[in-house]
């Protein structure tokens, strides 16, 4: 009997999972592995701040290689579920889609690798491999859309204290932009959020000279930090980008000069930086063009994220190859978009993120094409395959 990768979807669409709600998805996730010999943990983290949340840790076999699927049962809210054209928790096939929040983000791309490993198991005897060799495993959140504190972070720690050691890792994530076997996400580039604080002294604008006036000094500094480019980029990396997106002084009286002239900024980094010499790079840009003349100083959002890539090598390849064995496209190995929780995964293993076609993720009347959740399931059962051969 094959797993049908529509059932499970439809199941685990049905779950009002909304962040940090678990909703019933992880209960199934447990009970559908447990059936198939999985031994199953479910772990609920908590933290001051942050809302409890649960996690599942799935794994059958104790050799290596450990192959992990990992991914998040959470969804982002439906907003106004009257304007869906199917209820977002419903489940409901349509011709030839299947509609509901979080069919491509990510619940469609979790019941694509669990139907493509009940199938590998069932044909090889219940077993990753023959011989006792080989694992797999799925670690899955319920944090991902939120901030991500109570998921991914704290289960990989767990699991890694408790002495699992993992080879490599599948993220479903919808990485595809136009069709499936488009693009593989081999990394993201880094975030780093700031602002630049320049201080002068307050005055009567008829009297400058007895004031100073930040605005001028922060124009200069911005100037400066934007005249020469980050970088050219490299083989797997656009050129980093730094950006500014407000200049806030808040002075609403016009003979008053301000004391004080506050940027926001964000770049985008590629791994020829690191948030620390980013940072450092900044600052001396800043004093060189200040001269010592103008009163600045950096703050730094405690939200930033490290820039990673997968190296391309012989686990792309063979994500590559299957890819192309079912779809007959070549994938394209991108770096772009904003962050996922490979950031987190990437400190213990090489990571790749591969999952449906993003087009109508976090949209009202999400929905997945059925022939692509069937397409899915078997490009993740020609990896299992290749990865266990
Ligand atoms: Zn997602």
């Amino acid at each position: 009997m094959t797993a049908d990768p529509v059932a499970i979807a439809r199941d685990l669409l049905r779950c009002r999972s909304v962040t940090p709600a678990e909703g019933g998805a992880l209960k199934f996730l447990e009970a559908t592995l447990k059936a198939a010999g999985f031994t199953v943990h479910r772990m609920t983290f908590r933290e001051p701040g942050a809302d409890d949340v649960e996690n599942l840790y799935a794994r059958i076999g104790t050799a290596s290689p450990h192959l992990t699927f990992a991914g998040h049962t959470d969804v982002v809210p439906p907003g106004d579920e009257k304007a869906w054209k199917h209820p977002p928790f419903a489940g409901e096939v349509d011709g030839t889609e299947l509609y509901g929040r979080g069919a491509i983000d990510m619940k469609g791309g979790i019941a694509c690798a669990v139907a493509a490993v009940l199938d590998h198991l069932s044909a090889h005897g219940g077993k990753p491999q023959k011989d006792d060799k080989g694992s797999i495993s799925f670690l899955i959140t319920g944090d991902e859309e939120g901030i991500a504190v109570n998921g991914t972070p704290k289960l990989l720690k767990w699991a890694v204290e408790r002495g699992e050691k993992f080879d490599h890792c599948l993220l479903g994530e919808p990485s595809n932009v136009e069709a499936l076997g488009d693009t593989i996400k081999i990394g993201r580039r880094g975030s780093l959020n700031g602002h630049l604080i320049v201080t002068g002294k307050q005055g009567h604008v008829a009297y400058p000279e007895r004031a100073v006036n930040p605005v001028h000094g922060i124009v200069r500094l911005i100037e400066a930090l934007k005249a020469e480019p980050l970088d050219a980029g490299n083989e797997n990396f656009p050129p980093s980008n730094l950006e500014f997106v407000s200049i806030d002084v808040g002075n609403k009286t016009v003979n008053l000069i301000p004391d004080e002239a506050r940027a926001q900024f964000n770049i985008r980094f590629n791994d020829i930086h690191t948030l620390d010499s980013l940072k450092a790079l900044l600052q001396a840009r800043a004093e060189k063009a200040s001269g010592g003349k103008i009163k600045f100083a950096f703050t730094w959002q405690p939200s930033n994220a490290g820039v990673f890539v997968t190296k391309p090598g012989q686990f792309t390849d063979l994500v590559v190859d299957a890819i192309t064995q079912a779809t007959g496209r070549k994938p394209k190995l991108s770096t772009s978009g904003g962050t996922s929780d490979a950031r987190f995964i990437t400190q213990y293993c090489p990571v790749v993120e591969f999952g449906l076609v993003g087009q109508t993720m976090h949209a009202i009347d999400e929905r997945v094409p059925v022939a692509d959740l069937q397409a899915l399931t078997k490009i993740y059962r020609t990896i299992i395959d290749k990865y266990f051969a």
